[in-house]
């Protein structure tokens, strides 16, 4: 091929469709020989590819493999998933966090089967217009699953992009975001796009790291522009990262008298909708007031510390040693038995709260 150009106001190694196909040839013969082994890697069926894509998003592959293993025993195929009840959904999803996942998954099966006989459609566009798929999604399902031609462009793919070209520009600004978008597409293979865009992201996991890439074992190190300037770690620029917020929470164990636990269903909109928590609140009285309770009836059970986006929590719990007697805002309380305590879904916090005080009562 001729001296076309890729992006020549970015690129300097890569600009020529030459070092293109260089650049794939290298990365997916690295692929080959370094990929890891994973579960989802095993198979070509749309609906696993698709259930891994979303649980592998803001989280670490070690956490999700035991989750999609028992998510497919429970949800094999779209129907079982359509079919299920949302809580059950909720609960097979207790632990990874980003809960709108599951819901967006569990609404795409429905439509998948309400619209598609269930089975997902084999175009990017169509792919998008499903509940829970992005434009991430749609590259990640389409090029794996169905070998379209499609790119995706994730975190991984974004660092390895901006230091390959050197980009210093800022990502989070949507025309650099578009610059990228249109570069990992220009550098797509006519063939296996799927191992290729998997092989981006495995390199951007496993070599070319946020801090000290491997750049001594990279396949395409003689390509980066990054690295040959000696400046890999600069890339990519980004905003200044958001201030954690500190805050005290305080939650309450109570009883009453037939043993049951007070827990309260997040509303949405809340922090945790449709999911179960315990009574909280941000200030003590106003936790006291609305149960007509004593600060010193009170027993501080344990203090648990725990994030949410850009807040850090510290969760301090409190039980009461009788029953309770009086709610005064009742909304959105129930009372609830073990059996049931089990079958609902709580954000991990309040599960590890909750697993201790029942562990108590053997
Ligand atoms: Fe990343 Fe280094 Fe490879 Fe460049 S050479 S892609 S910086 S690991």
């Amino acid at each position: 091929m001729g001296a076309s150009k890729l992006d020549t106001h970015y690129s300097v190694r890569i600009q020529t469709m030459k070092n293109i196909s260089k650049f794939q040839k290298k990365i997916l013969g690295w692929y080959q020989a370094a990929k890891r082994d994973l579960p989802w890697r095993q198979t070509k069926d749309p609906y696993k590819i698709l259930v891994s894509e979303i649980m592998l998003q803001q989280t670490q592959v070690d956490t999700v493999i035991p989750y999609y293993h028992r998510w497919l025993k429970r949800f094999p195929d779209f129907e079982k998933l359509a079919a299920a009840e949302e809580a059950e959904v909720l609960k097979h999803w207790q632990g990874l966090g980003y809960y709108r996942r599951a819901k967006m998954l569990h609404r795409n099966a429905q439509q998948v089967c309400a619209q598609h006989a269930g089975k997902l459609p084999q175009d990017a566009q169509t792919l998008l217009s499903l509940p829970g798929i992005g434009r991430y999604t749609a590259g990640a399902v389409g090029s794996i699953a169905f070998g379209l031609k499609v790119p995706l462009l994730d975190g991984n793919v974004i660092r390895i992009l901006t230091r390959i070209f050197a980009i210093s520009k800022n990502v989070a600004d949507k025309n650099t975001l578009e610059r990228l978008w249109k570069i990992s597409k220009n550098i797509l293979p006519n063939k296996n796009v799927g191992d290729f865009n998997q092989a981006l992201m495995e390199l951007g996991a496993t070599v070319c790291f946020p801090r000290s890439p491997n750049c001594a074992n990279c396949p395409v190190s003689d390509l980066c522009e990054g690295h040959l300037s000696g400046k890999a770690e600069s890339y990519p620029v980004k905003s200044p990262a958001q201030k954690i917020t500190k805050m005290n929470e305080h939650a309450f164990i109570f009883r009453d008298k037939e043993n049951r636990l007070l827990v309260k269903k997040q509303k949405t909109g809340e922090r945790w909708a449709d999911l179960w928590t315990l009574p909280h609140f941000e200030n003590l009285n106003e936790g006291l007031s609305n149960f007509k309770v004593k600060k010193n009836d009170l027993k501080k059970l344990r203090t648990d510390k725990h994030g949410f986006t850009r807040y850090q929590i510290t969760l301090n719990t409190f039980t009461l040693g009788e029953p309770l007697k009086k709610i005064v805002k009742k909304s959105d309380y129930v009372w609830m038995t073990k059996k049931e305590l089990s079958r609902s879904t709580f954000p991990a916090v309040y599960q590890k709260i909750i697993d201790g005080v029942m562990q108590h009562e053997h």
